[in-house]
């Protein structure tokens, strides 16, 4: 099974893995704050996930690990 990990309080909440998540599973966790003072991405369907990583490669600060 895929599996998404995100460095958390190195997010700067940009929405840029969100944006493009094909199936629409990343979000911007609006009641949360990092360390940064940002609102940070979260997985909201693990299971929906397909390891296609175009988070990761989308993230401009390298902070998303996608395995499977
Ligand atoms: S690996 Fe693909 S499907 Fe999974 S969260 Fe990232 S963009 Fe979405
Ligand atoms: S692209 Fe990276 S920095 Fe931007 S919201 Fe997603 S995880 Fe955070």
């Amino acid at each position: 099974m895929a599996k998404v990990t995100f460095q958390t309080d190195l997010c700067k909440g940009c929405g840029l893995c969100v944006e493009a998540c094909p199936k629409h599973i990343l979000a911007i966790a609006r009641e949360k704050i990092n360390q940064k003072g940002y609102h940070p991405a979260e997985m909201t369907d693990q299971d929906a996930c397909i390891a296609c990583a175009f988070c990761a490669t989308m993230c401009p600060d390298c902070i998303i690990t996608v395995e499977k």
